[in-house]
């Protein structure tokens, strides 16, 4: 979800939990915030996550290590478009068979 004020774009993202490392959800946050940006022709100062049942609160500013994790990420993929390879990932074939995108990817096993 995208919170649009009148000098600002929020993206807004819900979670379960919170994973261990927060380098995936800094980068989405910065993907939508980015996008968002552009959409709406407002800053992205910063990004929320509402977490689990409560609804607990997370703010991740748009700052500078997180646009650099951003940016690294967006020239992985970019590479791994232009070589067309699949990514290396840890994924197991019980976590693959519970996944949305395997349709995408079941030719990885
Ligand atoms: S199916 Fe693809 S996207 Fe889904 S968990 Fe497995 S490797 Fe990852």
């Amino acid at each position: 979800m995208i919170l649009v004020g009148e000098d600002q774009v929020i993206p807004v993202e819900f979670k379960e939990r919170m994973p261990n490392s927060q380098r995936g959800v800094i980068t989405q946050l910065m993907a939508y915030g980015l996008l968002a940006e552009e959409q709406f022709g407002k800053p992205f100062r910063r990004a929320i996550v509402l977490l689990g049942e409560n609804g607990k609160i997370i703010t991740f500013e748009n700052e500078k290590n997180h646009y650099a994790l951003f940016e690294e990420t967006r020239k992985r993929l970019m590479a791994i478009i232009g070589n067309e390879s699949f990514p290396d990932s840890d994924s197991t074939a019980s976590k693959c068979g519970q996944c949305e995108y395997i349709k995408y990817c079941n030719d990885r096993f």
